[in-house]
This record gives structure tokens, C-alpha cells and sequence, in this order.
């Protein structure tokens, strides 16, 4: 499956351009080579990457390095047969229709949007409602009524919102529904999954997830989900489904992605060292006593090793996950925390030695501390965010939890990175043994800081403000804590010759801040004070300091590093005898576009317009 169910709900023309340049990249008869060829195949590995045409992370549209008269060339001198097209379309009509989307810069220019003052579901390309207006999409989900409050189900998550003939009408993402042959691939393999289960329970959630596929039915969704935050003893664990909200303008809708991992037993140890202590922290958090948990239950954490990533966690994966998302499943079962340390792992690998940290940070101690603590630091930091951040506090009983609307991923995020932060910091961290000094929680706020401030600039482009939830978040937080640590000169922006670094003076004091800042935070999620959770992005997150930005971007290109990296998934042989799996030999590919071309012919079900 890979990205292709994720990559058509980001917009409805990415599987047609991939389709198309899929074609042109193995069947063109001309040269494949030179510098236009080159783009080709850049702009190629970028939507692939990117899950479509618009920057996985940034969410504007990128353009080609390449010229539309190549183009043209290109779809001319490949197989004719082998391009998309609609019944009784031609090439040349097909190709009128996806030439402006691709090239020209205006037309659906933004993935999500979630600027003030418009409509953000008719000025965002995500594929997931249909002649339908913002204000039509809210009343429709207003307007359904919750068989229990008390357990609300996630309206809207699995589907497409549509309007025909002035009637609005959900079209379900399952079985004999919308996206129904990826779906029917899903239900094969965990059926199979399902016969080898390695316990009961296991048993038990992956049967309902079947379920679920088939029906679509949320109230199963919910069901799956309790069964599965409480399996805390298989080895073997997976993440499956439609799950997170971030690509939904309206924080509603859900991309689909996958997980299958195994415990890292020994890491482990850390994680529950600190999810044991998981009261002790919510009844120490500086938050407003109303808004903590009283009674926090079954945060189980693990770190695992990754053995296989799809959909929206392929190839760019996130560093941990926190399911599930349901607010009351999290207050009443619980919630299951991990930490994917092969995957950070091969992160601190790759940043050692690429000059970033060289270049940024303020002077060689800071270096030194970086290199000595930063890898344990920031993954210390994932569990306290993962374990106890997104599981702490408590919402006020007529709160509803999409009260923050398309301002939620942003908060959330930083309420649990604020978490992280103040604790990691904490004398309670070196006592459990999580941490060797407190020296390790510099390192944290060092890189923390410099990111949020400073080299996070380098992923976004010339001119532009920040538009992704987790770059808004830390520079939501890093602003505020500069801005109101001011007057005492707690973080402080310093030349070092011509180039701009920043620099901590007071550690103690910004944990304090930290910890107001967290107090605000909790205090907007629990009462979804709207307004304030809005100001605090817009001042906070959002804009950029353009000469600062241009600097930035300068030093980074002379360093030459890509800004993000991906996984590429590693392959799995079953060996045979008599019809039974003795062994599996895993082997490590190294050609991304190979990867892709091989996911493209073999697990390719859906049509190309959904
Ligand atoms: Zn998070």
C-alpha cells in the first residue's frame, strides 16, 4: 500500500502525476541523462517523497527545476499507453488538465491551509471533502448527534465529505466503500497476521481492526482501540489505520499509515522507569491543579525497533507515536506510548559530521555537550513526550476536544514538548536514573532552543512564514520563552562574527518559563479557549524574521546537507519448506526510485481518480 492511499487524500491529481511520471521515467525513448533528465528525476523522488505535489512537511506546492517544453517532450517520447487517462480521454487532454497543476504556481498552491479569515477547506488541495464549504462541514458534523458523550466517537475520521446535487453525504473509506481495493489489501494481511497472532489479545484487536475495515463503523474504530492500548505484552506490535487528523484543515479527517515493530527490551527499561512514575509528574506539573489528571492511568511506554513503514510514516517516519488519539480512551484505558530508537539512531548518525551543529551552535561547549548528551537528551526527550506529555492533564467537563480547530495539532504538540522540557530538567530525572547529570538536560534546551529559533529556518523557503504544526510548535515555544525572558536576558541572539547564534544564560530560569508557558497551554486545552490558543500561534509561531531566515538559508546551503531525511523499508524474504516459514532473510536495499518503482507495479489497487 505505501503512500498511495495517503498520497491521493492529499490531493485528487497526485496518483495521475505519479502514474504519469512513473511512466515517462521508465518507458521514455529519449536520452536519461543531463541536467533536465536530472530534475526530472529530482521533482520524481519528490513526490514520491512527499506523498504528492506539495512539500510533506511545509505544505505549500513545490515546482519543477525543469521547463513545461521538456515536459512536453517527455509524455511525447513515452509509451502512449502507458499515462492515465480518463475513459475516452487522450494524452494531449490529460496532460492539459495535470500541466497547470504541476507547473503553474498559483493553482492549488497549498496542501492545507490554515491561514485566518478564509475558507480552509476550499483553499486547501487535500482531497478530502468535495464541493463542499467550511462552514457547510461544520454544521453537517454539528449537526450529528453522539450516541454517548461520554465516549464521542471521531466523526468524519474515515471519510470524504461530498455534496451532489445539494445533498451532503459521507462517502466511508472500507470495504465495498471509497479506496475499497487498498482496503480489501489491508483486511488480506491482517487475516494473515490475525492466524499467527502471538496471544490472545493480539488476537482480539487485530480481528476488530479487520472489522472495522469492513464496516467503517467508528464505534468498532473505538473498540479496536481500547483492546489494543491495553496489550502491553506482545512482542510484535503495529499501528494500522486511518489515525492522524494533522492533514485535515478542519483537524477531522485522517491519513492512513502504518507501523509494524518489535520491542526493544533493554531501551524499554528507561521508558518505564519513567511512565512508573507517571502520577508522581502529573502531580508535580506547574499546571492549575483543576487541569490535572487526579488519577493518571496505564500509560505504558516502550521504545521498539522499526522493522516496516507505510502510508503517511513512509518514507518520512515520525520519531515516536502516542495512540490512541481519542481524548476518553486515553482518560479511561489509557494510551501506549513508543519511542522508535532505530530510527532516531540512524537521525543522531547521519547529523554527526554533516557541519550542521558546527555552524549553529553558539561556542565549542555547547558542541561538546551536544556530542556527549544529545542523542540520550532528545530521546529522553520523546519519552517524557510521548509517555506523559500528550497522556497529562485533564479536559474541563463541557470542553469539547475540537474546540482548538485547525490551531489543535500546533497546541498539542507544544503542550507535550513543554512537558518534555520541564521535566527533562527536573533533579527527579538524574534520582530515577533516566538522566547521568542534568548536563544531559542542557544539551536538550541548547538544541531545543538553537532548532526553534534558528536552524528549523532552513526548511522552509525564501520568503515564506511556517505553516506545519511541529515547526510552529517549537518556534511557538522558543519565541515566547525569548520574548518573556527578555528583561532578565534568559536566551540572548549573539554575533559570532557575522553569523547569528543564540545562546542561554539562565537554564533555571527558562525551565520556569517553560513551566508558565505549559500552565497557559494546559489552561487553553482544558478550557479550548479559542482565541487564546489562536493569538498564541499567530504571535508566536507563524511569522519569521526574513533577514534572520536569508542568513539562515545562506549558511545552510554552503553546508549542503538535505533537510530531511527518510527511510527506505528493508526487504523481507520468507524461506520455505513444506510450506512453512523457517526463517526470513532481510535484506537492505539502497535505490529509493527502485523501492518506489517496485511499490508502484505490485501494490497498486486504486484507481487513479477517487
Ligand atoms: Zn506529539
Amino acid at each position: 500500500m505505501e503512500g498511495i492511499l495517503f498520497l491521493i487524500k492529499n490531493g485528487k491529481y497526485n496518483l495521475a502525476i505519479r502514474r504519469s511520471l512513473e511512466n515517462i521515467y521508465s518507458t521514455y525513448s529519449g536520452k536519461k541523462e543531463g541536467a533536465e533528465w536530472n530534475e526530472f528525476v529530482v521533482y520524481l523522488k519528490r513526490v514520491w517523497f512527499s506523498n504528492g505535489i506539495h512539500h510533506h512537511y511545509g505544505s505549500e506546492k513545490f515546482i519543477p527545476g525543469f521547463k513545461q517544453d521538456y515536459f512536453a517532450d517527455l509524455v511525447k517520447n513515452s509509451d502512449q499507453n502507458g499515462f492515465p487517462v480518463k475513459e475516452g480521454e487522450t494524452v494531449d487532454q490529460l496532460m492539459k488538465e495535470l500541466t497547470p497543476v504541476i507547473f503553474d504556481p498559483t493553482v492549488l498552491n497549498k496542501k492545507v491551509n490554515l491561514d485566518a479569515g478564509v475558507d480552509l477547506v476550499k483553499t486547501s488541495a487535500v482531497n478530502f471533502y468535495d464541493g463542499v464549504t467550511e462552514d457547510e462541514a461544520d454544521a453537517y458534523y454539528k449537526s450529528m448527534k453522539q450516541p454517548n458523550p461520554d465516549q464521542p466517537l471521531s466523526l468524519g475520521l474515515n471519510s470524504k465529505l461530498v455534496k451532489e446535487d445539494g445533498k451532503l453525504f459521507e462517502k466511508i473509506w472500507k470495504v465495498g466503500g471509497m479506496y475499497s481495493p487498498a482496503i480489501e489489501q489491508i483486511v488480506l494481511w491482517l487475516s494473515k497476521a490475525e492466524a499467527v497472532a502471538e496471544n490472545d489479545t493480539q488476537k482480539q484487536w487485530i480481528h476488530k481492526l479487520i472489522e472495522y475495515y469492513q464496516t467503517g463503523d467508528l464505534k468498532t474504530w473505538d473498540d479496536y482501540n481500547v483492546i489494543w492500548a491495553g496489550d502491553h505484552k506482545s512482542h510484535i506490535d503495529a499501528v494500522n489505520g486511518f489515525i492522524e487528523n494533522y492533514t485535515d484543515p478542519l483537524g477531522r479527517k485522517a491519513t492512513w499509515e502504518a507501523v509494524v515493530d518489535f520491542k526493544d527490551i533493554e531501551a524499554t527499561h528507561r521508558a518505564e522507569v519513567i511512565s512508573a512514575n507517571a502520577q508522581w509528574f502529573e502531580d508535580h506539573s506547574p499546571v492549575d491543579p483543576r487541569f490535572r489528571k487526579k488519577e493518571v492511568k496505564g500509560v505504558s511506554a516502550k521504545v521498539i525497533t522499526v522493522a516496516h513503514l507505510g502510508g503517511d510514516c513512509y518514507p518520512s517516519t515520525p520519531i515516536g507515536i502516542n495512540l490512541p488519539n481519542a481524548d476518553w480512551i486515553r482518560k479511561d484505558v489509557g494510551s501506549k506510548s513508543v519511542t522508535m530508537e532505530n530510527i532516531t539512531y540512524a537521525y543522531d548518525q547521519a547529523a554527526l559530521g554533516n557541519g550542521m551543529l558546527e555552524e549553529f551552535a553558539y561556542s565549542k561547549e555547547e558542541q561538546e555537550l551536544a556530542k556527549k548528551y544529545g542523542a540520550l537528551a532528545s530521546n529522553v526527550h520523546t519519552d517524557l513526550h510521548e509517555c506523559l506529555g500528550h497522556g497529562s492533564g485533564q479536559l474541563l467537563p463541557n470542553t469539547s476536544s475540537d474546540a482548538l480547530k485547525n490551531y489543535q495539532s500546533t497546541l498539542e504538540e507544544a503542550r507535550a514538548d513543554l512537558f518534555a522540557l520541564y521535566y527533562v530538567l527536573d533533579p527527579k530525572m538524574v534520582e530515577l536514573g533516566v538522566i547521568p547529570s542534568l548536563d544531559a538536560a542542557k544539551a536538550e534546551y541548547n538544541a531545543y532552543i538553537r532548532n526553534g529559533l534558528i536552524t528549523q529556518l532552513c526548511r522552509l523557503e525564501p520568503g515564506k512564514n511556517i505553516e506545519e504544526a511541529h515547526m510552529r510548535n517549537r518556534q511557538l515555544i522558543a519565541k515566547w520563552c525569548f520574548e518573556k525572558g527578555k528583561a532578565e536576558n534568559v536566551i540572548e541572539f549573539v554575533k559570532n562574527g557575522s553569523k547569528t547564534c543564540v545562546v542561554i544564560h539562565d537554564y533555571d530560569k527558562l525551565r520556569t518559563l517553560f513551566g508558565k508557558l505549559l500552565a497557559e497551554m494546559q489552561r487553553i486545552k482544558s478550557e479550548g479557549d479559542f482565541n487564546a490558543g489562536k493569538a498564541m500561534v499567530e504571535d508566536y509561531g507563524v511569522k519569521v524574521d526574513q533577514t534572520l531566515h536569508a542568513e539562515v538559508l545562506e549558511r545552510f546551503r554552503k553546508l549542503n546537507v538535505a533537510p530531511y531525511g527518510g527511510f527506505m523499508n528493508p526487504e523481507f524474504v520468507p524461506e520455505l519448506q513444506d510450506g512453512k516459514i523457517i526463517d526470513v532473510k532481510i535484506t537492505y536495499p539502497d535505490d529509493y526510485a527502485g523501492q518506489m518503482m517496485k511499490y508502484s507495479k505490485e501494490f497498486s489497487f486504486l484507481p487513479t481518480w477517487n
